[in-house]
């Protein structure tokens, strides 16, 4: 609900409010946050805070580092929890130049733009319904995390195996104070690892959601001594933690991927769409997977996708179309991981499925066999190419790809390369334990 800046005052007064978090998103989707009293929210509602952005990641150099903080009036949320000095508020919010314009370097901003080509496009609403999953370790008696996994459970198993069920119930319960419409939470196929499932909503509200949920995962872990990691493959050797992400558009307030007369009872939009994701997922991988570590988990034998594929049936390839139709039409892409920062995410994967539809691209045939049972001949023949298999190559493939480079802007883009690029090489140049073992004593 968008509140007029009146309401807002009015809810503070009445919640007993003493501070109000102001909270965007750095390039790398970390939350940041200035912690206004209460008595400088009308000033703060009228776009007037100001803060440094040179020092934020990925924002801007030193001399022209004033931004202000536009707070959007639909985003208020009191926290349920008591702090020792009160209750406090959240708003998160847009960031603007002094002049009052976006920041080309906001992540939220870069949502709002792709956004507004849907919209231009005729389509009144692009849905988006993450699957983020995480692990539980447990704390040391200093509070630091450790590697010890929480319990040995697997998917869907019930206490008391499932050790992490009572943390999980109280991270839901607090989602749902804060006004999160849970589906489904369940632990999923590792030891310690679990997933939540909440509400599809609009791009916007669905990543302003996602830096919510991770604050709320983290803080509720921490309460029951453990530590909740969105690391995509913590451990070696088990599942790591993906973010499937389910798309669509409405036109009209009707499904625009839905058309019970086509193929698969999909409309020529959803076809497309989906030819768009396989066009550009090689781009996308960077921004989707934006971790050294995320490429670890695009790997064959654990349930995440490493092929460019799309499937009705199949639940292996990157892009799956679940079976309800109706209002639930709708695409799953599922190589995200929830390292991902969700604004820059949503945004990649929104302005390859546009460039689909405007281009009118055709996807290739579904694939509903193993993918990983053919061989490089048969993946050959029928167009399978991969996903990057390191951070790297995904560099390399934004960088050839106009449409995803231009989703982004040059500002987010130029930032965004330059930090990759260094973790990359930091990244290549480490030597392991793995390495020692290896060759320390045969060479
Ligand atoms: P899975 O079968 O892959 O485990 P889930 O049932 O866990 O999928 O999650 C489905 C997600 O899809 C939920 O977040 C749900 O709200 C979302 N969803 C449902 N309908 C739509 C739609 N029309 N557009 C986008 N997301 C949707
Ligand atoms: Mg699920
Ligand atoms: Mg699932
Ligand atoms: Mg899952
Ligand atoms: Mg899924």
């Amino acid at each position: 609900k968008e509140y007029t800046k009146e309401e807002i005052l009015k809810l503070a007064e009445a919640n007993d409010v003493r501070y109000v978090r102001l909270q965007f998103t750095d390039l790398l989707g970390i939350v940041k946050n200035v912690e206004i009293p209460v008595d400088q929210l009308p000033k703060a509602l009228d776009n007037r805070i100001m803060f440094d952005g040179s020092s934020i990641q990925g924002f801007v150099r030193i001399e022209e580092s004033d931004m202000y903080l536009a707070p959007d009036r639909s985003t208020w949320l009191v926290f349920p929890w008591d702090t020792p000095q009160g209750r406090v508020a959240r708003l998160i919010c847009d960031v603007n130049l002094p002049d009052g314009t976006p920041f080309a370097g906001d992540p939220r901003s870069v949502l709002k733009r792709v956004c507004e080509k849907a919209r231009a496009m005729g389509f009144s609403a692009f849905n988006v319904g993450p699957e983020p999953e995480f692990f539980l370790f447990k704390l040391d008696e200093n509070g630091k995390p450790t590697l010890d996994l929480n319990d040995e459970g697997g998917y869907f198993d019930w206490a008391p195996v499932d050790l992490g069920e009572n943390c999980r119930r109280d991270i839901v319960l607090a989602l749902e104070q804060m006004g999160f419409e849970i589906e489904a939470s369940h632990h999923e196929v590792a030891p310690g690892q679990h997933e939540i499932d909440f509400r599809y909503a609009e791009a916007v509200e669905a990543a302003d959601n996602l830096t919510t949920f991770r604050l709320v995962v983290k803080s509720v872990a921490r309460e029951h001594g453990l530590h909740a990691t969105f690391m995509p493959k913590p451990l070696y050797g088990i599942n790591g933690s993906g973010m499937h992400t389910h798309l669509s558009l409405f036109r009209d307030g009707q499904n625009a991927f839905y058309d019970p007369e086509g193929e698969m009872g999909l409309s020529e939009t959803a076809l497309q769409f989906v030819a768009g994701l396989l066009e550009h997922a090689r781009a996308f991988t960077a921004i989707c997977n934006p971790l050294v570590n995320s490429y670890k988990r695009l790997v064959p034998g654990y349930e995440a996708p490493s092929y460019i594929a799309w499937s009705g049936k199949n639940r292996s390839p990157l892009v799956r179309v679940p079976a309800a139709r109706g209002m639930s039409t709708r695409v799953e892409v599922r190589s995200p991981d929830p390292s991902c920062n969700p604004y820059l995410a949503i945004a990649s994967l929104l302005a390859a499925g546009l460039d689909g539809i405007e281009r009118e691209l055709e996807p290739p045939p579904p694939v509903n066999r193993n993918i990983y049972m053919m061989t490089e001949a048969e993946k050959e023949e029928a167009g399978i190419r991969s996903l990057p298999s390191n951070l790297n190559e995904a560099l390399d493939a934004l960088v050839r790809d106009g449409v995803i480079m231009d989703a982004l802007g040059d500002h987010v883009l130029l930032h965004f390369i330059e930090a990759k690029r260094i973790e990359w090489n930091m990244f290549r140049t480490q030597v392991t334990e793995w390495e020692r073992e290896q060759y320390f004593s045969i060479y």
